[in-house]
């Protein structure tokens, strides 16, 4: 049996206004108490998968190179592994340097994750970000002279202010670069962020449906031209260098989070820690389970939404392969995929399902209707 590991890492220097993940201001002087306290959650929670070898470890944020490599390294020397488990560490391009690049490869990182989001200044300004597009090229590029073979970027689309123009200009730079993956998203304004407040203004600023429709098909054509084939909804890469870590979220295959508001999903059962610093410390200290939320759904809800998620990769499903490993779909599912069909959303051979490329435009009423 395989399994993951999520590392959450929250500090970040400044909270981009569109986040809205748990980061907290960085704090040097709390770096080495929290990789202590990571580490004491590992302790706890190390037994659980005691049986189960790790294939993928993803330290996420906030920035989590802003922790150091010397505790990414505390932290990788305690964790048992094979030598290919994929291991990726999230990076802003403002922190990258060629001290740290040598000293990440040296802890076992093989593979970063360098959020670009633009290669456009007034774009990366608007986002709030504290790069600019020359930092993020030269983060890419000093990587891979570092050595690093798998490098995956960022892109976010339907930013305010955003054109096919300047996307075009974003791609060609993208297309340039040495990377073997690239995630791809669409700006959202999410609740409890300065930009979802701020909403009815900015959305009058985002391109309009046709637009963005045009962007999206301007990426997969740019994309697959430098081999990046995309293979889930947001994710692109090339022969061979699909995320390990990702495809696990999507084929449901366990794995463990540690630090705040890190999920796991672990028999069947989700769960998540504190979103709160104190909270998760107190919890870590005192040897209590510091999630505070957990929930295993019941069938049939569990298998659908396992089958949604799954959808999400172009490969498709092989039901016989998805009841062996859940459990039988009851007969009403069968019939919402009949219907999803004839929408011509999906498509089938055999007992196996797929997206049309029309489906992966209406993922989310797909996923709707079958959860
Ligand atoms: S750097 Fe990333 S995690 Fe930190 S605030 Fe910005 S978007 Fe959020």
């Amino acid at each position: 049996m395989v399994t993951s590991l999520y590392i959450h890492i929250p500090f970040c220097t400044k909270k981009c206004p569109y986040c809205h993940f748990f980061v907290v201001r960085n704090q040097q002087d709390q770096h080495a108490a929290f990789t202590e306290l990571l580490l004491q959650e590992w302790k706890q929670k190390q037994s659980l998968i005691a049986d189960k070898k790790i294939i993928s470890i993803y330290f996420g944020g906030g920035t989590p190179l802003l922790l150091g490599a010397k505790n990414i390294a505390k932290i990788l020397e305690t964790i048992p592994r094979g030598p290919d488990c994929e291991i990726t560490i999230e990076a802003n391009p403002e922190s990258v340097t060629i001290e740290t690049l040598r000293d990440l490869k040296a802890a076992g990182i093989n593979r970063l994750s360098i959020g670009l989001q633009s290669l456009n200044d007034n774009e990366l300004k608007t986002l709030g970000r504290t790069h600019s597009s020359a930092q993020a090229i030269e983060a890419v590029e000093s990587a891979y002279q570092c050595g690093f073979d798998n490098i995956t970027v960022d892109l976010l689309y339907e930013i305010p202010g955003q054109t096919p123009e300047s996307w075009d200009a974003t791609l060609k730079q993208v297309c340039q670069l040495p990377i073997t993956h690239l995630s791809l998203y669409n700006l959202t304004f999410e609740p409890n962020t300065p930009f979802y407040r701020k909403r009815n203004a900015l959305q009058k600023k985002v391109a309009s449906q046709e637009n963005s429709l045009h962007m999206l098909d301007m990426a997969v054509e740019a994309l697959e031209k430098i081999d990046l084939k995309r293979y889930e909804i947001s994710a692109f890469a090339k022969d061979g260098m699909q995320s390990c870590h990702n495809t696990g979220y999507w084929r449901a295959r366990p794995f463990l989070g540690l630090g705040p508001s890190a999920f796991s999903y672990f028999e069947g059962r989700r769960f998540r820690n504190h979103c709160n610093l104190v909270k998760y410390r107190n919890a870590v200290k005192e040897n209590q389970d510091p999630a505070d939320f957990s929930e295993k759904l019941a069938y049939p809800d569990n298998v659908h939404e396992l089958l949604a998620v799954e959808l999400r990769l172009f490969e498709g499903v092989d039901l016989n392969a998805f009841e062996k490993q859940h459990s039988p779909l009851p007969t009403l599912t069968y019939q919402v995929l009949d219907e999803l069909k004839k929408q011509g959303w999906l498509e089938v051979n055999e007992r196996h399902w797929r997206l049309t490329e029309q489906g992966t435009l209406f993922y989310d009423s797909i996923a709707t209707a079958l959860i």
